[in-house]
């Protein structure tokens, strides 16, 4: 690992700066994969990875719920998001009946928003 940097082989100097960026962008990425393959290899960095992971797993489900909670049918980005399928643009806002929480009434509206697609 490291050492002193090799020089661009000639081969890719005459077919010009887009080869030469593509060899060295080659080069670096088998580089990173080696040496993300050393430091996997030792079980207590693993383990931290995996600590890592399982811990902004869950933040980012808490991140998500927080944001549904204040803003309802918005995306990750703060747009607006179709209440039903998740993935367009909403166009209106429809009204559905939802079953009540309280006692006085058996249903209740809801306001949603629809992209007019699903
Ligand atoms: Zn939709």
């Amino acid at each position: 690992m490291g050492g002193k940097r090799q020089p661009v082989p000639a081969e890719f100097a005459v077919q010009g700066e887009a080869a030469i960026r593509t060899a060295l962008l080659k080069r670096r990425r088998a580089r990173s994969r080696e040496y993300m393959k050393e430091w996997r290899s030792n079980p207590k960095h693993r383990e931290r990875e995996r600590e890592r992971r399982d811990r902004d797993y869950i933040f980012k489900k808490q991140r998500s719920a927080r944001r549904l909670l204040l803003r309802p049918y918005t995306r990750v980005d703060g747009r607006p998001q179709c209440g039903f399928c998740g993935l367009g643009r909403p166009v209106e806002i429809v009204e559905r009946l939802r079953i009540s929480t309280r006692a006085d009434e058996e249903y209740e509206k809801v306001l949603i928003p629809y992209c007019g697609h699903c």
